[in-house]
């Protein structure tokens, strides 16, 4: 059969891209390579634009401000006076997702792993043509691979539930290199549970789990695996288009990638088949923000212990301005005020870039 357009994976980015453009009138298909829509590791902490853009009926829970814990043991509590955040049950966010797109005439192929593309056809248990193709499938894209859009970095992560802090509407967040080098570990109720993880650019992640478990005196059952891309790939190519983690629409500072993939289907559905526009688009809506968030990865990743620790003196000092100007979806605003009213954090910081 032949499609305007070829959708491969069918996650919050294929999903929400399906439903847009079967909304427009386009022949979509997605080939999901699972039995089943949903993924199953992720954090699932959005904000209201993600409610507003998805009409998801998925919250589990209200987040109302986080517990962020440095390395000197110094707990500082933000946020606490409205919602912030609200966390999601994945599957079902994705699953809706897909049921809306199927509503609009989108086709679905589970079980259908996408091995090999040969110009307008895609090969697999059954032979799909095309118009376009849109490869929405996650930070290891197949499609990026073949189409040579790109290399990307990467952060190994892991998750796993227990039932600590679970009915609080209070994530923490450890940042310590001892717990999690080269990232951080989060702790995120979801009402009944809480979704405990964390992610590091070293190996041995199952040690490093046991160790977080160990210091929470928790039992984490169910641990995962999960990848969050660091760095953008081109998005698009011909009539070959990236989209989500494909694309590396994450921010690096936290791996939150929802926002992103939601407004990525949405711009890409508005210029559809332009892909270009939807290239030059979303740089001006949200790649701009990825960038700073890549930036702020390079100088984390030369920060130790006692850098969090001096850091924290600042976050303690300007916990009005943290509250004013905090958004999880942007957050360089929030950096710039802060460094703003304290411009010795930035020599710090490039002193540490520069002579780490
Ligand atoms: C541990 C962890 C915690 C996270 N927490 C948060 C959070 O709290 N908030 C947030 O906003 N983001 C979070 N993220 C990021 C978020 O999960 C991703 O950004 C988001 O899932 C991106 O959606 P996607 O559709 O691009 O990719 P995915 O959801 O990964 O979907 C890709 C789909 O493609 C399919 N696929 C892959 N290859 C093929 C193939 N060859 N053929 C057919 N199908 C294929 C896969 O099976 C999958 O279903 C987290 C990520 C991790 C790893």
């Amino acid at each position: 059969m032949r499609f305007d357009a070829a959708i491969i994976g069918g996650g919050a980015a294929g999903n929400m891209t399906a439903w847009l453009l079967a909304r427009r009138g386009y022949k979509i298909v997605v080939l999901e390579k699972k039995g089943s829509i949903g993924k199953e590791v992720c954090g699932g902490l959005v904000t209201h634009r993600v409610l507003e853009m998805s009409k998801t009926e998925a919250v589990l829970n209200e987040i109302k401000g986080a517990y962020v814990y440095f390395p000197d043991g110094r707990e500082i509590c933000i946020g606490g006076d409205k919602t912030h955040a609200y966390v999601i049950d994945r599957r079902k966010f994705d699953s809706e997702l897909a049921e809306k797109a199927m509503a609009e005439g989108a086709v679905y192929k589970l079980k259908f792993a996408v091995k090999k593309i040969s110009g307008d056809r895609i090969e697999g248990k059954e032979d799909i043509k095309f118009d376009y193709l849109i490869g929405a499938d996650g930070a290891l894209s197949k499609v990026a691979k073949q189409f040579d859009m790109g290399d990307i970095g990467y952060i190994n992560a892991v998750q796993g539930e227990a039932k600590i802090h679970a009915d609080e509407n209070f994530v923490r967040v450890y940042i310590n290199k001892s717990i999690a080098p080269g990232f951080f570990s989060w702790i995120i109720p979801d009402g009944e549970k809480a979704r405990i993880g964390l992610g590091s650019s070293e190996k041995g992640l199952k040690k490093k789990i046991d160790d977080f478990a160990k210091m929470l005196k928790a039992e984490i059952k169910n641990v995962k695996g999960g990848i969050i891309p660091v760095g953008m790939r081109k998005f698009f190519r011909d009539n070959v288009a990236l989209i989500g983690d494909a694309a590396g629409q994450v921010k690096a500072t936290s791996g939150g990638g929802i926002y992103a993939s939601l407004l990525a289907a949405n711009i890409l559905a508005e210029n559809f088949p332009d892909f270009k526009k939807y290239e030059e688009e979303f740089m001006k809506k949200f790649g701009r923000e990825i960038k700073k968030t890549i930036l702020a990865r390079k100088i984390f990743l030369k920060l130790g212990n006692e850098d969090f620790n001096y850091i924290a003196n600042y976050i303690e000092k300007e916990i009005e301005i943290i509250n004013k100007y905090g958004d999880i979806d942007y957050q360089a605003k929030v950096a710039k005020e802060v460094v703003k009213r304290h411009p010795a954090i930035a020599v710090y910081l490039l002193k540490k870039i520069i002579w780490p």
